[in-house]
């Protein structure tokens, strides 16, 4: 049996990835959660797993008694969550949401683990350096963003020589369709009601201020090697087509499914064979149209700065989503509008182009998690003298 562990087991990505292990034709190595005791022990029962971390160092006790009697081995903290992603296994979910998935996930990488990546942040504030670290073990990483598996899927045995533009979808959001003079107003109730796909909080707003999909470009331009003019954002507002490539024969591959992360987790988790999976099967005649259309410029300035990032090279992608998690906050509290968090962004990155270390490729990952740190100050600062 593979041997397999999950970082961020009790998160949406995480327990989507539960569900496809419960048929027991695995075995669960590693089990991670940041808080939810509870549900870790529930998760680290149901698949005997060796061992289950839980990354508030406090919450030990309360892990320990909820697995007493199990056989499954407890420990808590920063560090026992890397030693878990550290643990010989043939297969690690990386779905730890931002920064704190960033060690573990190079921890997996270094015992030359197949790396299941769902934490974008990896690759949009690290990316060399992780596929250079993969490199160096013998490791492999597998996209886990559904549109990077959709598109993954999409040049499989084809020569990537001739790949000559990948296409990402965009559902646009929950504001896709507001007019754009009203968007300043929206709220966060505004902002939370996705259309399509039922995630967590955080990336359903980013979904609709398209940061999300800012991300996910730096992602394929990283993961995929491609210039960044060779990449298109298209809304298409009903999710069927997860992403596409394009050949230089003018052939387009896409990738179309329900809206429904286990198609990308369960392709990583089978790969390099395609396993049966338990979602929705489509029906064209009943889908009737699928629709597609550019994205308006004024309406998502996210895109505009993550070409931006993608020129300047070096920290900027560190500095980027730093920034944009504060922005996000501010958001989340509503102490900003809607359109302000992209406007505090751009002022972070301004504010921090004048430093030296944001142009140069970072070397290891403590450079990385500093310049994430300033970039957090420098935002927080940058909205305070806003009266934010
Ligand atoms: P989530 O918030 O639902 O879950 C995150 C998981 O990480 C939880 O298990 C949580 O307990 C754990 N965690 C949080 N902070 C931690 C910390 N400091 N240390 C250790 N563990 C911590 O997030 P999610 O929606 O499952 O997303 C996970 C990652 O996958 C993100 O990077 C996200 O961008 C990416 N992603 C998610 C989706 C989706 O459909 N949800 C799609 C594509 C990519
Ligand atoms: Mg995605």
């Amino acid at each position: 049996m593979r041997r397999v562990s999950v970082l961020g087991a009790t998160g949406s990505i995480g327990e989507s990835t539960f569900d496809l292990l419960r048929d027991g034709t695995h075995q669960v190595v590693a089990l991670t959660g940041g808080r939810n005791v509870a549900r870790l022990a529930e998760q680290a029962r149901a698949l005997r797993a060796e061992v289950a971390v839980i990354a508030e160092e406090a919450l030990l006790p309360d892990l320990r008694a909820a697995l007493e009697g199990s056989g499954v081995e407890a420990a808590a903290g920063p560090q026992a969550v890397i030693e878990a992603a550290s643990r010989p296994a043939d297969w690690v979910m990386s779905a730890i949401v931002g920064a704190a998935g960033l060690a573990p996930g190079m921890a997996a990488l270094g015992q030359g683990a197949t790396l299941a990546l769902a934490n974008k942040e990896s690759l949009v504030t690290a990316g060399p350096l992780i596929l250079s670290h993969a490199k160096a073990h013998g490791a492999r990483i597998l996209p886990v963003d559904s549109e990077h598996s959709a598109i993954f899927q999409a040049l499989a045995g084809e020569d990537t020589r001739a790949l000559t533009r990948i296409i990402l979808t965009a559902s646009g959001g929950a504001l896709r369709d507001w007019p754009l003079e009203r968007l300043a107003s929206a709220k966060l109730k505004d902002a939370l009601a996705h259309p399509n796909w039922s995630m967590g909080q955080r990336i359903t707003i980013d979904s609709a201020s398209m940061f999300n999909k800012a991300l996910e470009v730096i992602e394929a331009k990283e993961f995929f090697a491609v210039r960044p003019d060779q990449i298109e954002v298209v809304i298409h507002p009903q999710s069927i087509v997860h992403s596409a490539v394009e050949f230089h024969d003018g052939a387009i591959m896409a990738h179309m499914g329900a809206p429904d992360m286990r198609h990308a987790i369960g392709y990583a988790l089978n790969w390099p064979e395609r396993g049966p999976l338990p979602v929705a099967r489509l029906d064209f005649a009943t889908l009737g149209q699928l629709t597609f259309r550019a994205p308006e410029p004024g309406r998502y300035p996210a895109l505009r700065l993550a070409h931006e990032v993608m020129a300047a090279g070096g920290m900027a992608g560190a500095v980027f989503n730093a920034a944009k998690e504060i922005a996000l906050d501010l958001f989340i509290a509503e102490r900003i509008g809607f359109l302000q968090m992209a406007e505090i962004v751009e002022a972070t990155l301004s504010r921090l182009s004048g430093t030296s270390d944001f142009h140069e490729a970072p070397q290891g990952l403590e450079q990385v998690l500093a310049m994430d740190h300033l970039a957090r100050k420098a935002a927080h600062q940058i909205a305070a003298q806003r009266g934010l």
